[in-house]
């Protein structure tokens, strides 16, 4: 709701919610924060209504599909359009286009895939199943999709979902006894984009309805795309039929990028910031970070944030620094041997000395409870090392 050098407001929908987060979130969201605004001290909860209304019209949805179901067919003007803004469209970003996504040798053939569907729903690969390890482009590609054919073919019902959420609607759904109208609206879909389908592992009964949902649309015509941070035959905990029913069409993989494409994709996220990055920084990062295109973005952030916040100018040092808390996984190996990474294995006393060190501050200072302007950063940077990198829980780092 609002935001200042030192604190940031955030509006709740109700006091519960207000006493929850601020009583046992308080510290995650307060670590989340601060890892983007390193300045921020303070995080207020407030009840906001405007927050409230919105959360009241998914419960309608849940209790009572049928009437807004109704109300929403009288508003409609453009058919598609509605049900897009109806299911889950606020899970979609329009940041996710088929064109911002930088195609390279890893991603050329989903990308491909993508584009073909986009272009005639229904008619090339039906399903298209997208898979590969986290941060490596699949939710953007379907994000991706959903966006081109939103735009193209508006009379087109095209619903995004992640498996996850698909779960929580269904077993909302049996509680407020309405299966039959959720049943009745995914009937209605002609596009279906569902991410991360791995989450249904284990879940039978949401898989079965899945299962039923996928052969109405599939006999339909309608077009099917998933994701999955596996093959459809590597999700074992997954019904054997759903499985091979996700290998019916085109089973295509996202890999790790090289290292033009990572340099490329560094390029297209500081224009889409309109954030001008030198060249050598680019450069390192491309050669630094390599398995999760996500860190990429996260560092990107980091930098764009620091130099808003304080003016400081990228340059490779404070990068390097950056990189540093990175989990060793998605460095380059010749990253992972630097002295920058190795101090990254460190013990309790190696890291506040550390801290001590680069912030010149005594590590009594460090250590005590004082509530200091200039100490307030430095303790919230090791408290972040102790949890990321040393995996302390908050009430060790408290003690
Ligand atoms: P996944 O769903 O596979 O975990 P995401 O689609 O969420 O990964 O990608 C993580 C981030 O990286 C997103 O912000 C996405 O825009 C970006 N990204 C990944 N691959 C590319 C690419 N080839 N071009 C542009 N951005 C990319
Ligand atoms: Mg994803």
């Amino acid at each position: 709701m609002a935001s200042s050098d030192t604190s940031v407001t955030i509006g709740v929908i109700s006091s519960f919610h207000q006493d929850n987060l601020s009583k046992k979130f308080y510290n995650e969201i307060k670590a989340a924060i601060v890892s983007i605004v390193p300045t921020i001290e303070v995080i207020d909860f407030v009840v906001d209504d405007t927050i409230e209304m919105r959360a009241i019209d998914e419960v309608i949805d849940c209790r009572d599909a049928q009437k807004l179901s109704e109300k929403k067919t009288k508003n409609e003007s453009v058919h598609g359009v509605e049900i897009v803004e109806w299911v889950n469209s606020r899970l979609v970003s329009e940041r996710y286009q088929l064109d911002n996504f930088i195609v390279g040798p890893n991603t050329q053939l989903a990308h491909a895939a993508c584009d073909a569907v986009a272009r005639r729903p229904g008619s090339s690969y039906n399903p298209l199943y997208i898979y590969g390890n986290v941060g490596l482009g699949k939710t953007h590609l379907l994000q991706g999709i959903a966006n081109t054919i939103r735009w193209k073919q508006k009379d087109l019902r095209v619903v995004y979902t992640t498996a996850d959420k698909f779960l929580t609607d269904y077993v909302a759904s049996i509680k407020w006894r309405s299966v039959d109208k959720l049943r009745e609206r995914y009937r209605q879909i002609d596009v279906l984009v569902l991410d991360d389908v791995q989450f249904l592992a284990g879940k039978k009964q949401t898989q079965e309805e899945l299962y039923n949902i996928f052969n109405i649309l599939y006999e339909a015509g309608k077009q099917i795309i998933l994701s999955g941070d596996r093959p459809p035959r590597e999700l074992t905990e997954l019904e054997a039929r759903l499985q091979s029913r996700f290998e019916w069409g085109i089973t295509v993989d996202v890999s790790e990028p090289d290292y033009e494409t990572r340099l490329a994709i560094i390029g297209e996220k500081a224009r889409a910031r309109e954030f001008l990055l030198p060249q050598n920084v680019a450069e390192f990062i491309a050669e630094n970070v390599s398995t999760n295109v996500r860190e990429i973005e996260w560092i990107l952030n980091q930098i764009i944030a620091e130099y808003d916040l304080r003016g400081t100018p990228p340059t490779i040092e404070n990068v390097a620094m950056r990189l540093s808390k990175l989990p060793i996984r998605s460095l380059t190996p010749s990253m992972t041997t630097s002295k920058s990474i190795r101090s990254t294995h460190c013990s309790y006393e190696d890291l506040i000395q550390a801290v001590s060190g680069h912030f010149g501050i005594e590590i009594r200072a460090l250590l005590s409870e004082d509530r200091k302007k200039e100490n307030m950063i430095p303790r919230q940077v090791a408290m972040y090392l102790l949890k990321n990198k040393l995996h302390y829980t908050y009430e060790r780092i408290g003690n």
